[in-house]
């Protein structure tokens, strides 16, 4: 290896650091690029026949990244969760990559490892569950949620780990709404539970699961010899950051013997906030947790986190009983026996050195702004004739006007340059205009600007 090209190949990164910081807001939100444009690019510079310079090749990947993406790091990104991210977290990225820590095992890598255990605890007592909680950092939300599931399934069916679904006297079933993130069809799918497991229950006209419609139809379900499982509530859905009544659920699921999972994928960073925490109430009465640090913690993907309060039920679940991997650790726990991975990388220093960068207050002060910035969006649309059709404490904003075709609308908004915005359809029919606070970037002029270049389209 040369150093001077690894210098200058760092040199080239930690320009683009700092001149993106500056440059996004200016420039372009959403791409205009074809399949054929980026393909004959590559073929005609990377036959990958003779070596090239480093710092050549990242300065080159570097501008495609800039001209071919669309820019969910923009402060007028208002898309789905994909945050912009922190210096601190990149660097994170970066010094886990240089390391490579495997973490599967506690003794391969315990720095690693008892960083990641001790962000973990830290978002979990946040949460509001107890010390002795399970928590593994995840690919994302989607294996998360996974775990819950198999986690679920294990306890409730103790022969499942032996023989699988087939094994079961009754067929599991699983509650949620429309609102809910379509992971857990994906996960019907491939656990073998299939997608009739699923129960889809009625919403109010707030979107909210309708607590009588769920108790309704698990007795139903139970008349007829199905095994109800688990009950999923949402905590900030994708489309209208919808809080379903947590605290209701969690009695009932209580009552019911019924796993609680709660989805708190993107809301979930509102629990370290003092003034948004009480709207997540009775997420600490949950059986597990999906919440992403890859959303609002605004680090780079992927990283989810899974939490459990039932310790055992998760070592059972991902329990396995081999002879190649070193011998456990007397006092911790090696996550390749207790989550879906088995080769991990350090997905946890990422949002370790950001907390321990910008600390509780620094991170409270981003969340809450971007909050009070949702405020500011729904209090200016408004008021400039837009109609609010959801209802959330979160900075997630979903709006129409007659007249106005929601898709079309964004689609104009981002051929303009305006802002990128997505189009919902929600589950009481409603069609709008989607726009979500993302960025920590995002200033208040920026949604004024926006809110007023859309009151001249329309
Ligand atoms: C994003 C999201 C998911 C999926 O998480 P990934 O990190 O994309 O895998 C699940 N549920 C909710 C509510 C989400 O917002």
């Amino acid at each position: 290896m040369e150093p001077s090209l690894g210098d200058a190949a760092l040199r080239e990164i930690s320009n683009a650091v700092s001149t993106l910081e500056g440059a996004i807001a200016s420039g372009p939100i959403t791409p205009k690029v074809t399949p054929e444009e980026i393909r004959d690019y590559l073929a005609s510079r990377f036959d990958f026949r003779r070596p090239l310079p480093l710092d050549e090749v990242v300065g080159d990947v570097e501008r495609m990244l800039r001209n071919w993406q669309v820019h969910v790091t923009h402060p007028r990104y208002f898309g789905l969760f994909n945050p912009s991210v922190t210096l601190a977290s990149i660097v994170g990225d970066l010094l886990a990559a240089m390391y490579n820590p495997q973490l599967a095992t506690w003794r391969t890598s315990p720095a690693a490892n008892e960083v990641e255990r001790h962000t973990l605890a830290w978002i979990s007592s946040k949460l509001g569950l107890p010390e002795d909680s399970a928590a593994t950092f995840t690919s994302g939300g989607a294996e998360a949620n996974l775990s819950a599931i198999l986690v679920a399934l294990t306890r409730a069916f103790p022969e499942y780990r032996e023989c699988g679904l087939a094994g079961l006297a009754a067929r599991p079933a699983i509650y949620l709404t429309t609102e809910t993130h379509v992971t857990f069809h994906k996960i019907a799918q491939m656990t073998g539970l299939g997608l009739r497991s699923l129960r889809t229950v009625a919403t109010g006209s707030d979107l909210r699961m309708d607590a009588a419609d769920l108790a309704r139809r698990i007795a139903e379900d139970r008349k007829n010899g199905f095994a109800p499982l688990l009950v999923v509530g949402n905590a900030g859905t994708t489309a209208a950051a919808t809080i379903d009544p947590l605290p209701e659920l969690a009695d009932f699921c209580r009552r019911e013997n019924l796993w609680f999972h709660v989805d708190a994928a993107w809301g979930g960073a509102a629990a370290i906030s003092p003034r948004l925490r009480p709207h997540l109430s009775g997420i600490e009465r949950a059986d597990s947790i999906t919440c992403d640090a890859h959303k609002w913690f605004s680090v780079p993907m992927g990283a989810g986190m899974f939490f459990c309060r039932r310790r055992d039920a998760v070592l059972e679940a991902f329990r396995t009983d081999n002879a190649i991997m070193p011998a456990q650790t007397d006092g911790v726990l090696d996550p390749y026996s207790t989550s879906v991975q088995w080769s991990r990388r350090f997905i946890g220093l990422k949002l370790f050195l950001a907390l321990a960068h910008y600390g509780e207050s620094g991170y409270i002060e981003m969340i809450e702004r971007q909050a009070r910035l949702g405020d500011l969006l729904r209090d200016l649309l408004g008021r400039s004739g837009w109609e609010i059709v959801n209802s959330s404490p979160l900075p997630l904003v979903c709006f129409r006007r007659a007249g106005v075709d929601p898709a079309q609308f964004v689609a104009t908004l981002q051929q303009k340059g305006i802002a990128w915005m997505s189009a919902v359809k929600l589950s009481n029919g409603i069609h709008a205009a989607r726009a979500c606070i993302t960025s920590i970037r995002t200033t208040e002029a920026d949604i004024e600007h926006v809110v007023s270049a859309m009151g001249r389209l329309v």
